[in-house]
C-alpha cells in the first residue's frame, strides 16, 4: 500500500480549516473574555442566549453544559418522574435514552422509516399508552422530523414534545426552525455539531416562559438569587468562552449550511442512481441542516475499508442502537419484540465527509471512490 500525502487525506469533518479563516475574530473574542475575566454565565452567554432565540425563532434560549444536560434539563423540565414511559428512538446517540434514563424514566423505543431513518409516528402513536409522559422526537443527522404532527398528536393526549435537534442548529420544518416546534428544544454545541463551541456547550430553546426560568435555576443550583437555594438543582452552566465563540460562529452559521447543502446535492446527483446504495432523504417540507451525509449499503464495513485505502475517512452513526447496547440492558420498555427498520440501518449506515470547507473535488473524489468500491465489493 502506498503512503498517502496528508494533503491527499480526506477527513471526515475539519475543523482547523474554520478556525483558521475564524482566527482574529475569536481571538478578540477571547480577549473580551479575559478582560472581564467573568468566566461562566455572564454578558457573553446572555448575548449568546438572546442571539440564538431570535436566530431559532422562539422567545428564550438557555445556555447550558452540554447536549446531554440540555436534554435531562428538558425532560425535568416538561415533568418527567421516575417511572414515566418517554417514547423515543433507538437509532440515535446514546445521549438521548440517557438523559431519559438518568430521569429516572423508561424509554420506548420504536422503529424508524426506512427511506428518513427517523421516527416511524405510526409506530409512535401505537407506542402510547398511560404512562407516557413526553416524546423525545430526534432530527437524526439534520433530517428534520414533523414535529408539527408529533405535537398534534401529543398535545391532545397531554404528553410533552422534546426535540432532540443536536444535529439539526438552523434545519427548518414547514419554514420554522428545528427546536422551535415542541414544548422544548435542545441543542448541543460539541465541537464537530454544525454549530459547535471550543469544548462542550449546549442550550435549550422553547417560548414557555415559566419553563425556560425552572431551567434556569436549575442549571444554577436552584438558585435564587446568590445565597438562596429554592430547589435541588445542578451545575451544568456555559462558560463565557464557549457563549463568546458561539456568538461568532452563530453569525456563520446559515452560510455554512447552505454550502453544507451544496455538498449534500452534489453527492446526491452522484449517488442516488447508483445501485446498491440508498440515500437516506430527508421528509418533504423540510430544509434539512446536512450535519452528516449518511447512505446505506450492503457491504459497509468493506467499503470503509476501501475508502481509507484511498485516503478518505469515514464514520457509522450508529452502528449499535440503544436497544444492543448494554448500557440500556433491562432499563427500556421495548415495543415490538425488535426493531427491524433500526437493526438493518446499524448495519448498513455510512457517514462521508462533510463539512463547509469542503471542496467539490473532494466531493467528487468521495463519490467516485465509493461508486468504485461498491462496484467492486
Ligand atoms: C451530540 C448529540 C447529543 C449530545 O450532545 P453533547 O453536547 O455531546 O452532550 C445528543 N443527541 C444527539 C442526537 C447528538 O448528536
Amino acid at each position: 500500500m502506498t503512503k498517502q500525502s496528508p494533503t491527499n487525506l480526506i477527513p471526515l469533518v475539519d475543523l482547523r480549516l474554520q478556525h483558521e479563516a475564524l482566527k482574529s475574530e475569536l481571538d478578540q473574542a477571547l480577549s473580551r473574555v479575559f478582560t472581564s475575566s467573568d468566566f461562566i454565565l455572564g454578558r457573553e452567554v446572555e448575548a449568546f442566549e438572546t442571539e440564538f432565540a431570535a436566530f431559532c425563532g422562539v422567545e428564550h434560549a438557555v445556555g447550558c453544559g452540554n447536549g446531554t444536560d440540555a436534554l435531562e434539563l428538558a425532560l425535568w423540565a416538561v415533568g418527567v418522574k421516575p417511572g414515566d414511559e418517554v417514547i423515543t428512538v433507538s437509532h440515535t446517540f446514546a445521549a438521548t435514552g440517557e438523559a431519559i434514563v438518568r430521569c429516572g424514566a423508561v424509554p420506548r423505543f420504536v422503529d424508524v422509516n426506512p427511506d428518513d431513518l427517523l421516527m416511524d409516528l405510526s409506530r409512535m402513536e401505537m407506542a402510547i399508552n398511560p404512562k407516557t409522559r413526553a416524546i423525545v422526537a430526534v432530527h437524526l443527522y439534520g433530517n428534520c422530523i414533523d414535529i408539527k404532527q408529533i405535537v398534534s398528536v401529543a398535545r391532545s393526549r397531554g404528553i410533552k414534545v422534546i426535540e432532540d435537534a443536536a444535529q439539526a442548529h438552523g434545519g427548518t420544518i414547514g419554514g420554522l426552525r428545528a427546536g422551535s416546534l415542541g414544548d422544548v428544544g435542545c441543542f448541543s454545541f460539541y465541537p464537530a455539531k454544525n454549530l459547535g463551541a471550543c469544548g462542550d456547550a449546549g442550550a435549550l430553546v422553547t417560548s414557555d416562559s415559566d419553563l425556560a426560568g425552572r431551567v434556569r435555576q436549575a442549571r444554577d443550583h436552584g438558585r435564587q438569587g446568590k445565597y438562596e437555594h429554592a430547589f435541588i438543582g445542578r451545575n451544568s452552566r456555559m462558560d463565557a468562552v464557549q457563549g463568546a465563540i458561539l456568538r461568532i460562529k452563530l453569525r456563520h452559521l446559515e452560510k455554512w449550511n447552505k454550502r453544507r447543502r451544496q455538498i449534500a446535492d452534489r453527492y446526491c446527483r452522484q449517488l442516488a442512481l447508483f445501485p446498491g446504495l440508498r440515500l437516506v432523504n430527508p421528509p418533504p417540507d423540510s430544509e434539512p441542516s446536512r450535519h452528516l451525509f449518511v447512505v446505506q449499503i450492503d457491504e459497509r464495513d468493506a467499503a470503509r475499508q476501501a475508502l481509507l485505502r484511498s485516503g478518505i475517512s469515514t464514520g457509522v452513526h450508529y452502528p449499535i442502537p440503544l436497544h444492543k447496547q448494554s448500557a440500556f440492558t433491562g432499563l427500556y420498555q421495548p415495543t415490538d419484540a425488535s426493531l427491524p427498520v433500526t437493526e438493518a440501518a446499524a448495519s448498513r449506515v455510512l457517514s462521508l465527509p462533510i463539512f463547509p470547507e469542503m471542496t467539490d473535488e473532494a466531493v467528487d473524489r468521495v463519490a467516485k471512490s465509493l461508486a468504485a468500491a461498491i462496484s467492486k465489493g
